[in-house]
């Protein structure tokens, strides 16, 4: 094998290309691999697919970066040639072997690029690669924009919806996630009845059913709430535990920090209450052991914080409703108004809650994948756009099947 053949096998160029000069620029450098077409060679029309067309003309010099050779950036030059393509009538530029059209790299790059994104941030890429992070993020989009396009829907039936903040602020994105195979389906900027709406639009378009979607587990925000009732009415919707809690951890963090005006024993007790007892550290425990049963609104909350934390050992959704049925009593009766008014707050989406009792969704798999949705923005960190942003979360929370060439 000469030296030639060998760049042309490991190139990937197919037929009817042959490199014809290797030249190393130490002083840039830089390995260049000028490569031009086999004489009386046939090539397959880039517009319509016809193989064997003959060569009409060459357009001008154009150049791919490929994989590092060593320490060296390697670049292939060469003429694309227009072919006579019977198909399409007119000459049309050729197809290429080893890029993409209009790409100006390698498939090989490509695909080191994309194993690259996957692993760190894409400032680190685009130092790396010695490339400015603008002309690797089409790239991203590129294969990640096809692999969705692949993708079926038809079996979607339980899906989580979620926001997640986007920086620093108040800039959400959402997310909605299968909960069967824990992929993400689909990131929407905002946090609005527009998200279910746009969720519904990529549904229809990829074999999916708004009718098929059974539950949807969710946070109990009015906007998520309207956009479910809107353009899913057959769902059922579990509102998610860890939000539901929320409720009543604002309820006691409010009492507190009223009471603790004229109480100054409460002064920095605030996570005594709101964590799990066993999560405590010892001065936490220890002034827990000092407050919880003096008389004190707090207190009161914290018990009845207690006591709603039961609500999920209940076996049936009938047990569910009675115990839920005397929290709400006590609750409404306890004279503390944050907690009258969480109570209130838990009354007007009971459904939603004991729904849990059937459906046994929550958004605890949310919680993992927003794990990866942090780390996403590390990795996108400078990400420009919400573009950049979604792509990189697709990348590694889609569950996609890029097809990029193998490495
Ligand atoms: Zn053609």
């Amino acid at each position: 094998m000469t030296e030639n053949e060998i760049f042309n096998r490991a190139l990937n160029l197919g037929t009817g290309w042959e490199v014809y000069e290797v030249a190393f620029k130490p002083e840039q450098k830089e390995l260049s691999i000028r490569i031009r077409t086999v004489k009386g060679s046939l090539h397959t029309c880039g517009t319509c697919g016809k193989p064997s067309c003959r060569i009409y003309d060459h357009g001008k010099e154009r150049e791919w970066r490929h994989m590092n050779f060593f320490q060296y950036r390697a670049v292939i030059l060469g003429k694309p040639p227009r072919v006579e393509c019977e198909q399409c009538r007119t000459p049309k530029t050729a197809a290429l072997a080893w890029a993409r059209e209009r790409s100006g790299f390698s498939l090989y790059f490509e695909a080191f690029m994309v194993l690259l994104a996957k692993a760190m941030p894409m400032n680190e890429v685009s130092r790396l690669l010695g490339e400015h992070d603008t002309t690797l993020w089409p790239i991203l989009h590129h294969y990640v924009e096809e692999a969705r396009q692949g993708q079926t829907w038809e079996e979607v039936k339980r899906i989580a919806i979620d926001e997640t903040s986007r920086a620093k602020g108040h800039e959400y994105v959402s997310l909605v996630m299968d909960l069967d195979t824990r992929k993400v389906l689909h990131v929407a900027e905002g946090k609005d009845q527009r998200t279910l709406f746009d969720f519904k639009g990529h549904l229809l378009q990829k074999c999916g059913h708004p009718d098929d979607i059974e539950e949807l587990c969710m946070d109990m925000s009015p906007s998520f709430i309207a956009g479910a009732k809107r353009y899913f009415p057959n769902v059922e919707i579990t509102y998610d535990k860890f939000h539901v809690m929320k409720v009543i951890h604002t309820a006691v963090d409010e009492t507190r920090r009223k009471e603790q005006r004229t109480v100054a024993d409460l002064k920095g007790s605030r996570y005594a209450w709101l964590k799990r007892e066993e999560n405590l550290t010892p001065n936490q425990k220890e002034s827990l052991l000092r407050l919880k049963d003096q008389d004190l609104k707090t207190a009161k909350a914290y018990h009845l914080k207690l006591a709603f934390s039961k609500l999920w050992e209940q076996e049936t959704p009938e047990q569910a409703k009675s115990f839920l049925d005397d929290w709400y009593y006590w609750a409404t009766h306890s004279q503390i108004s944050d907690m009258v008014k969480a109570a209130k707050t838990i009354r007007a989406h009971e459904a939603g809650i004991l729904r849990w009792f059937t459906s046994r969704v929550t958004n605890g798999i949310m919680e993992a994948i927003n794990g990866l949705v942090q780390s996403a923005k590390r990795r996108a960190r400078g990400y420009r756009s919400v573009k950049n942003l979604s792509t990189m979360i697709y990348l590694i929370a889609g569950g996609l099947k890029l097809k990029t060439v193998e490495i």
